[in-house]
């Protein structure tokens, strides 16, 4: 069984047992030094990850060969006029050029007096943070843009609505160590970084993911992390998520995932990120290397628009699928970004050419100062029935909400049972027209 795969994954590559390789977390602080002085110099994210002499990336990826789009050629060339097309398509430059304020936001948009209030406001917000190449998916003109809705803040994060909380899944209180989620029986969510490549409005882990103290916390408690796994048999299924486990250095995620392939009872690992999509760059050969050798692995990417299904994601997931690896969508429901039933089956369509099985749809959690983009429940229902019948059964996501206070996932489904007549249970076709099965033992429908 399982045992199977762990010796194959030690022999395949010797590990470096109980030390801790260099590099096996990223270099925060070097990466916002890397920030304060990519403005001098567009080769300063060779401090990225502390190797000033030789920048491991370059031998690691294969930029020229990844497409540019050319709105993406069009953006770079016209705001990051020195910069060569293997820059753009280098991750870690993408990443130390991240937008983060409102001077380098203004470059780009002009913002609108919502959004330029929600900078006036001091302290309390998630940090903005968006990549180059997903900027250049902005409308620099329109604030209703679903994209931009989804990164650039307004000041409606600032209301405070009833039933919001800082953590509304309660994950803190399933918490048996630090960045261990232990909600469910037999899996557990493990938070292997804080650090996302853009910063999504609507974060359930804003808590985390905007806690600038956060990175050394996580570095210091993998270990403990790890220890809790692999004390715990019943675990069999371990979900790395955080902030994005794709941001972290190939070395790190290398060591994290062979330590984790270590302990026999863990039988599945998933990734769950966006960076596909805010960050396609980084799908780079090497990493689909290190990836590759801890099958059964699967990953959940979080897709929120159809407009972000461009070719540079196109690759990007082609990429993850031919190194074998399942792929699976989360989508976050969104008012005025993704709620209606069109946008919503575009999502999901092109998903599926792009090799991606859409998993769930999230009824949006009551995160502080979400309000603006929850939606109510029963919009959630009405897209599912519109997709279910008219449109592949793989296109159509399970909606559900995280229930606040910790009760986990809790799916949701139109009603498609009508009644009851005699012995036959009444149930309703997707067009809404009835039909009648025979059910003499059943009481479903009275
Ligand atoms: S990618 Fe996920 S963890 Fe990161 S900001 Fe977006 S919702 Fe939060």
């Amino acid at each position: 069984m399982e045992s199977k795969g762990l010796l194959s994954h030690d022999e395949a590559k010797p590990s470096s047992e109980e030390s801790e390789p260099p590099g096996r977390m990223p270099d925060f602080a070097g990466m916002k030094r890397a920030e304060s002085s990519v403005q001098q110099s567009s080769r300063s994210h060779v401090v990225f990850f502390n190797r000033p002499e030789k920048p491991r990336h370059a031998v690691q990826s294969t930029p020229r060969s990844f497409i540019i789009s050319p709105r993406s050629r069009a953006f770079y060339k016209r705001f990051f006029p020195g910069i060569t097309s293997a820059e753009w398509n280098d991750w870690q430059w993408q990443l130390c050029n991240r937008i983060t304020d409102i001077k380098g936001l203004s470059r780009h948009i002009a913002l609108s007096d919502r959004e330029s209030k929600a900078f006036a406001h001091h302290g309390g917000m998630l940090p903005v943070s968006i990549t180059p190449y997903y900027a250049g998916l902005l409308d620099g003109f329109d604030e209703s843009q679903e994209l931009r809705r989804t990164v650039v803040p307004v000041h409606d994060e600032f209301l405070r609505t009833p039933g919001e909380s800082v953590d509304p899944l309660c994950e803190e209180a399933d918490s048996p160590v630090p960045d261990i989620v232990h909600r469910y029986p037999d899996r557990v969510l493990f938070l292997v970084t804080g650090f996302c490549a853009t910063n999504c409005r609507y974060c359930t882990r804003s808590r985390i993911t905007g806690n600038d103290n956060n990175d050394s916390i996580m570095q210091e408690s993998w270990d403990q992390a790890l220890s809790y796994i692999a004390s715990t048999p019943a675990v069999r299924d371990v979900l790395l998520s955080g902030g994005d486990p794709l941001t972290l250095p190939d070395e790190s995620l290398e060591w994290l995932l062979e330590r984790l392939r270590r302990i026999p009872h863990v039988e599945f690992i998933r990734i769950g990120t966006k960076v596909p999509v805010v960050l396609p760059q980084r799908i780079t050969p090497t990493l689909l290397r290190v990836l590759k050798r801890f099958h059964p692995l699967w990953m959940s990417i979080h897709f929120t628009h159809p407009d972000e299904l461009t070719p540079e994601v196109s690759q990007a997931c082609n990429r993850l699928a031919d190194a074998g690896i399942p792929l699976g969508s989360q989508t976050v429901l969104l008012s005025g970004v993704n709620d209606s039933v069109a946008t919503m089956k575009a999502l999901m369509h092109g998903l599926l050419r792009n090799r991606v099985r859409p998993y769930y749809l999230y009824q949006c959690d009551p995160i502080y100062g979400s309000a603006h983009f929850r939606t109510p429940v029963e919009k959630g229902l009405e897209i599912i029935r519109g997709l279910r019948g008219y449109t592949t059964g793989y296109a159509v996501p399970t909606f559900v909400i995280d229930a606040p206070g910790g009760g986990g996932k809790v799916p949701l489904l139109p009603d498609y049972v009508a009644g009851r007549d005699g012995d036959y249970v009444v149930i309703r076709n997707y067009a809404g027209d009835s039909y009648q099965y025979p059910d003499p033992d059943g009481t479903i429908g009275l």
